[in-house]
């Protein structure tokens, strides 16, 4: 039986859809291993068998990494990773479970190189989007230069972008310049890989996919959502399987079921993104103007930005928890539209779900994601910032207003309730990104 290795980030938004890759894998019969690195002694190490996929967990102690630079903790996981990968392959060898395939995520370039040095094949995942990739590749390949000269931009395969359209690593290079090398250095090697996957479906970014293949031959596979709530045919696949913090799932739920249909507006930013105490304000008080209920994820770590007395002033309407389990609560019906940061992840599971969007985007690829939110899917309405850079009070009111409410409304709901439709077809039997899947499969037998 093939057996493929795969290797995401640590971290949430790269575990949730390199897992759910493999599981698709292992439903058209392939042995499939997961490499979870867990640097949490909260996080209990796994070493079980989750639904096909056999998950090896590697524990790392990162106390210094964790408050170092992007750059230097890729360095660590490398330096773990080099080491422990060729030791967990050869063990598997002995065992009878040769690996044929290392699936790596795109910002581990150096796997491709041990792939091919130990014999095996190399395949690139990209957890983002097309467009972004397009970004990153043109910056790659000195098409777009960084900073930016002057704007609009127009780049093959996408729409005129503005540059609060880009991602933040080119629009902002200043703030993180250690990550948009690491971002374009993705490119670096991608000509050699035997495969490259990415998280997304090909009606959904069709021009830009179409550019891309004239360049490498890419497999869409995505949306990579547990199948329950897209094509329905791997059995008990239901949610995601890993959760860096702990749902509070009963809560949400028990609210959510006490909320008549589409009343409540669900915002979240991720397992990441950081919410300054003034923004964060803002966002309290929009929320609490509003008409509409709320479910507000509040990492433990950002609660004390919270306006005092805030939970109590808005209990009647008004939910706050620290973790939820997000795909359960975006199917709810009580669900009328959901506040994203634009992560990719919630984007796809928000276009999966049906759910209209409020985009307000922090950083990173989430101002591409949001560009396309509400211009080119058109399934909502992306926020305005003022001078100071904060969104405010009235305009997170409008903005609400907007999608669960009006002619724009209900015409952001029907655009939705379509791309629930084809993000369902994608991976359904002889789907796009089903038979994307299948391919490679063949492939690798005949290999
Ligand atoms: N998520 C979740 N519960 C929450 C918030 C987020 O399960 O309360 C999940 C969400 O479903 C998504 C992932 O965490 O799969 C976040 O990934 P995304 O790419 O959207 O954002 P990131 O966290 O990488 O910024």
């Amino acid at each position: 039986m093939l057996h493929i290795l795969v290797v995401p980030l640590p971290l949430q938004g790269h575990i949730n859809p390199m897992f759910q890759f493999s599981k698709r894998l292992a439903f058209k019969g392939l042995r499939v291993t997961l490499v979870i690195i867990s640097s949490d002694t909260h996080h209990e190490p796994i070493e079980t068998q989750l639904s096909l996929v056999k998950i090896e967990s590697i524990y790392a102690a990162s106390e210094e990494a964790d408050k170092i630079n992007a750059e230097k903790k890729m360095q660590w996981l490398q330096n773990i990773l080099s080491k422990r990968l060729p030791e967990l392959i050869s063990k598997q060898e002995s065992i009878g479970y040769p690996i044929s395939c290392i699936v790596y995520d795109s910002a581990m370039t150096w796997a491709l190189d041990m792939a091919k040095g130990l014999g095996i094949a190399g395949a690139s995942f990209f957890t983002h989007s097309c467009a972004v990739g397009t970004v990153y590749c043109n910056v790659h390949q000195g098409v777009l230069s960084v900073p930016l000269k002057e704007g609009p931009i127009l780049l093959p395969g996408l729409p005129l972008l503005e540059p609060h359209d880009l991602p933040s690593f080119i629009y902002d290079p200043g703030s993180y310049p250690s990550f948009l090398k690491l971002v374009v250095g993705r490119f670096s090697n991608i000509t050699d890989a035997d495969w490259i996957f990415w998280n997304s479906f090909d009606c959904l970014e069709q021009e830009v996919v179409s550019w891309m293949r004239t360049r490498w031959p890419i497999k869409t596979i995505g949306p990579t959502l547990p199948s329950m709530y897209l094509d329905k045919r791997l059995e008990d696949d239901r949610d995601y399987g890993f959760n860096l913090f702990t749902p509070n799932t009963d809560t949400c739920i028990k609210w959510l079921e006490s909320k008549d249909t589409g009343t409540v507006v669900y915002v979240s930013f991720g397992s990441m993104a950081n919410l300054g105490e003034k923004q964060m304000e803002e966002l309290a008080l929009g929320l609490k103007r509003s008409k509409t209920n709320f479910l507000w994820v509040v990492r433990e770590s950002e609660i004390q930005k919270l306006p005092s007395n805030f939970e109590e002033q808005t209990s009647e309407k008004g939910l706050v928890v620290n973790w939820c389990p997000q795909l359960q609560i975006l199917a709810h019906e009580a669900v009328g539209c959901f506040m994203t940061h634009c992560g990719w992840n919630s984007t796809l599971e928000a276009l999966s779900s049906g759910v209209p969007m409020v985009a307000m985007p922090q950083w990173t690829d989430q101002l591409t994601n949001a560009k396309f939110v509400e211009d080119e899917w058109k399934v909502g309405v992306r926020v305005k910032v003022d001078q100071m850079g904060i969104v405010t009070k009235e305009e997170i009111e409008r903005c609400i207003a907007q999608v669960m409410e009006g002619e724009r409304g209900k015409e952001i709901k029907r655009n939705s309730m379509r791309w629930r439709e084809l993000a369902k077809e994608a991976v359904a039997e002889g789907g796009s990104s089903d038979k994307n899947i299948e391919e490679f499969v063949a492939a690798l037998l005949c290999k």
